[in-house]
């Protein structure tokens, strides 16, 4: 029996999370669901899966949902805070951390659970993208099992040979990233100045939170991905390929020297990478329903567009420029696409704010967790007021 800590428990990685869970309650058993602001969703989650402990983020949060879950004689123990986010993520009961915080805040359970040694299903990429050196430290030095969860690097890891570690024989020579191209594929920068945060956030292909909406409407997603992907599998960013690939069918390849493509193919649902990641080495069922190729005809490629979409160039940039620049750009780049959330900013101004965030500090190499979070903080304060000015 696997026990689970299931950090953003509420949001759209996490109810497919709980999903896939309740399909195989021989095999998995929850021992603690986070959430933030959904405290409803997150009271129904915890008598539906029996979780022993819930955390929210303050004490207000805290009080409503002890409330409902005594109404409903519900046992869980509610805890709130950043360090009750880093102790249930840590706790010896639990042997399967799934992080699925967005954005930043991610960053420290996520840092607590591989420093405690656990098995990390990996959704929260900005974490990575963030601390990616001390991170990758961090699990190599635990021995934390980690397995990427994100569709793509689910299916390059797929793609890869098992127990893969990066040598002179592994014999890859580059690892193409499938992009959907999101909803504005096609449109020019001039078109996509005046579109709203309902277009920006109706996805063609997937289902998602408003924050990874945004960023694969960008292709920011698809930058952070790539920087994802470079910790994940020890490669430069040169050997990374973007592929726009509408159907979402393919969900990333592996080309090796030899002149073999891997790929992985199936619908697109996240329940798929999740149940991979849960079941590990093994395989367990989804509740996905099979691919059938004939309804799909035909598999499309297109290059990216990194004229239109030049968030998809500043991530590159990043991933080469290496030090804290990962850092700055995920910290404008969240601070940016909530003002554009927020109606602050235009939708074409988010790859302004990062610009301006990335080519006003100076890149250094951050040393520990606190370095890191000093570098995001500047990055936020310096977007903040720069969203201001654009305002105004
Ligand atoms: P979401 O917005 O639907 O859910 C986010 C979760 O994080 C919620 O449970 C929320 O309560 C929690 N949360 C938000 N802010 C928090 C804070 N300050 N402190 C503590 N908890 C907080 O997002 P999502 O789409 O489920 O994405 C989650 C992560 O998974 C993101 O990093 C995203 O990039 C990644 N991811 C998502 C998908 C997808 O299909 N949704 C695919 C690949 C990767
Ligand atoms: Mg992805």
């Amino acid at each position: 029996m696997q026990s689970i800590t299931l950090l953003g428990a509420t949001g759209s990685i996490g109810e497919s999370t709980l999903d896939v869970i309740a399909r195989h309650p021989d095999k998995y058993s929850v021992f603690a669901l986070t959430g933030n602001q959904q405290i409803e969703k997150l009271a129904a989650q915890c008598q539906r899966h029996r979780a022993e402990f819930a955390v929210v983020n303050d004490a207000p949060a805290a009080s409503r949902l002890q409330a409902i879950l005594l109404d409903a004689k519900c046992p869980t123990e509610v805890l709130y805070g950043t360090e009750a986010l880093c102790q249930v993520a840590s706790a010896v009961q639990v042997g399967t951390v799934m992080a699925a915080i967005v954005g930043a805040a991610g960053l420290m359970p996520t840092m607590a659970a591989v420093n405690a040694g656990k098995k990390i299903l990996l959704a929260n990429k900005e974490s990575l993208v963030m601390a990616g050196g001390l991170f990758m430290q961090a699990v190599r030095a635990s021995g934390s099992v980690l397995l990427p969860v994100d569709s793509e690097h689910n299916a390059i890891f797929q793609c890869l040979p098992a127990n893969y570690v990066k040598t002179e024989t592994s014999g890859i020579s580059k690892l193409l990233l499938s992009a959907s191209g999101g909803p504005f594929r096609g449109w020019s920068a001039e078109q996509m100045t005046t579109v709203t945060p309902e277009q920006a956030c109706a996805h063609p292909n997937w289902s998602m939170g408003r924050k990874i909406s945004v960023d694969s409407a960008s292709l920011m997603n698809k930058g952070l991905e790539l920087i994802e992907a470079c910790w994940l599998f020890a490669v430069a960013p040169r050997q990374i390929e973007v592929v726009v690939h509408p159907q979402s069918v393919i969900h990333s390849l592996v080309q090796y020297i030899d002149g073999s493509v891997l790929a992985q193919l199936g619908n697109p649902d996240m329940r798929t990478p999740i149940a991979h990641a849960l079941a590990w080495p093994n395989r367990v069922d989804a509740g996905v329903s099979d691919l059938n190729l004939f309804d799909i005809a035909h598999l499309d490629f297109e290059p990216a567009d990194t004229t239109n979409f030049p968030c998809l160039t500043l991530a590159s940039q990043a991933a080469v420029a290496a030090g804290d620049a990962p850092t700055i750009l995920n910290a404008a780049n969240e601070v940016a696409v909530q003002a554009f959330l927020d109606r602050r900013i235009g939708f074409t101004q988010i790859a302004e704010v990062v610009d301006n965030a990335l080519s006003r500090l100076t890149i250094s190499e951050p040393d520990s967790l606190a370095a890191v979070q000093e570098s995001d903080k500047k990055a936020r304060s310096l977007s903040a007021e720069y969203i201001t000015e654009l305002e105004s």
